[in-house]
């Protein structure tokens, strides 16, 4: 057995660095070193070292919550390497060990140390997988939520925090009253404009501490908007015990992920960057029509896919694409409506080829995509991802049939399904399906959800259509009907 920190006894065909990483010194501090910051930006640097690059923007991972002590001992134990699995459709498999890594840092070891890490002039920029719900917004409000217990916390003791507003605002003031000009903060979760998000949560928490700090933060540092895209599940102990058969490396925390990867960055870095353009990264000026495209077309087909997949009795993404129908009424989404709402062309993409992309990779049963998963927190996703696509093109007078199917497959869903149901919502859904025979448009009444959808027939008429073929002629019929 190798650990993947032993370059020379790696098996033929898994790729090492082929940097020295001794002479790697660190430019760039990530908090939140899961699956996904492994999968993809330490990835992408990794390339850029690989070809001599880059030498000085080393990461150095930082975790700050419990769970995060696993991480720390298993980096630790393998000199911070770890093996990338990317699983192709056909069953081939890439491996490679990565070495971008160079350090990390449990923030509840020594908060201090990682401010001072943070705060020293060589890091230039400050990167974030902290998860969506990570920003401490409140989902009511969108206002930073000053009275969590953690943030009350660090408030109290800012010299040693404890969360990652708390560390990031005390190293730009530490630099600041050293003259050191800030770092970028770049965030890289799956959040619309996300590094608005950032700035808005940041300089809140900078603002509790103090005003002028508050606006230093808001009004003097990068906070450049991201869009990031590849699937990544979390590791099991089957993928760990598969690269042991296969390849006779024993890794304690291996990344598995699809072959794909998207990274789109607004180019907004004082202190500059690593040359992520060169190994496949967009670095742009705008990231909103990119932002567009993903929620338009992968994230809304999704939902466009899960309802009619599960009511045809499949439980894979890639068995429902396997199925005809799905993979129509995907094609039909994409071309009569996804695409066309979009507002904006995104500069170097073509809609063609990334559509036939995405019907590959979800195609792709390594990655063993759950339709229950994309299925999971409706009220939350066909706001942000189907229903603008609705409303744009209600406004330019084109049809909506596919996107009004869609919502009629959620209701058809939780009518049928009541006990699947995942939703912060779920009582008001489920109560909403019960009552489709007396009042189908009911499900619509719901303004939170779908503001005045409920009054304009345009909408109002391809639901009801959609929702009586399914609850009168089941499935089939109501996808034949509409993609036949
Ligand atoms: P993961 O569970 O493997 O890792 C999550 C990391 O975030 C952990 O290190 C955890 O400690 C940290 N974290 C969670 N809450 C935090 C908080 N409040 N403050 C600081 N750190 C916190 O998950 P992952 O797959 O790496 O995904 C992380 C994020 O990456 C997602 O939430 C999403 O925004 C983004 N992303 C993931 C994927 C994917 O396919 N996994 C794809 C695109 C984007």
């Amino acid at each position: 057995m190798t650990s993947p920190a032993q370059s020379a006894h790696l098996p033929l065909g898994v790729e090492a660095p082929r940097y020295a990483r001794s002479d790697l010194t660190v430019g760039i501090v990530h908090i939140g070193v899961g699956g996904f910051h492994r999968s993809h930006q330490a990835m992408y640097l990794d390339r850029l070292m690989n070809q001599g690059l880059a030498r000085d923007w080393a990461i150095c991972g930082v975790g700050l919550l419990p769970g995060d002590a696993r991480m720390r001992d298993v980096l630790r134990a393998q000199d911070h390497r770890y093996t990338l699995v990317l699983r192709h459709p056909d069953g081939h498999e890439e491996v490679r060990v990565v070495g971008s890594l160079a350090d990390y840092l449990f923030v509840p070891d020594d908060p201090a140390a990682v401010v001072s890490r943070m705060a020293d002039p060589a890091t230039r920029l400050v990167t974030l997988t902290i998860t969506e719900g990570g920003y401490n917004l409140s989902e009511a409000t969108g206002e930073f939520a000053g009275d969590a217990a953690a943030i009350v916390a660090d408030l109290a003791d800012p010299a040693r925090p404890l969360t990652a507003f708390g560390l990031v605002v005390e190293a730009l003031r530490v630099r600041h009253e050293r003259g050191i000009p800030p770092f970028a903060v770049l965030s890289c979760d799956n959040i619309s404009s996300n590094g608005d998000v950032a700035r808005r949560a940041f300089s809140a928490y900078a603002a509790l501490r103090d005003q002028e700090l508050g606006r230093f933060v808001r009004e003097e540092v990068a906070f450049p908007n991201s869009m990031v895209d590849r699937i990544t599940p979390q590791t099991t102990d089957a993928d760990r015990a598969s690269l042991r058969e296969r390849y006779g490396i024993d890794d304690g925390w291996p990344v598995i992920a699809e072959p794909f990867a998207q990274w789109v960055v607004e180019d907004r870095f004082p202190l500059g960057r690593p040359d992520w353009d060169l190994v496949g990264a967009q670095l742009v000026d705008d990231v909103v029509p990119y932002e567009h495209m993903k929620l338009r077309l992968l994230n809304a087909s999704h939902q466009a896919m899960c309802f009619f997949g599960i009511l045809l009795g499949h439980r894979y993404v890639h068995e429902a694409v396997a199925d005809p129908l799905i993979a129509r009424l995907l094609r039909a989404y994409w071309d009569r409506e996804g695409i066309v709402s979009l507002p904006g062309a995104a500069p170097g993409i073509d809609l063609a080829d990334y559509t036939a992309t995405l019907l590959e990779r979800y195609g792709n049963p390594a990655i063993a995509d759950t339709l229950a998963r994309l299925a999971a927190e409706t009220s939350d996703r066909i706001p942000k991802f189907l229903l603008p696509v609705v409303r744009d093109l209600l406004a330019t007078g084109r049809p909506v049939d596919v996107s009004a199917a869609v919502v009629a497959s959620w209701a058809r869903y939780a009518e049928c399904r009541p006990d699947e149901v995942v939703d912060n919502r779920r009582s008001e859904v489920i109560a909403a399906a019960q009552r489709l025979s007396e009042d189908p448009v009911g499900f619509l009444r719901d303004p939170e959800l779908f503001g005045d959808l409920a009054d304009q027939g345009r909408f109002v008429d391809p639901y009801l259509r959609a929702l009586t073929l399914l609850r009168e002629q089941g499935v089939r019929v109501a996808l034949e009907a509409l993609v036949g």
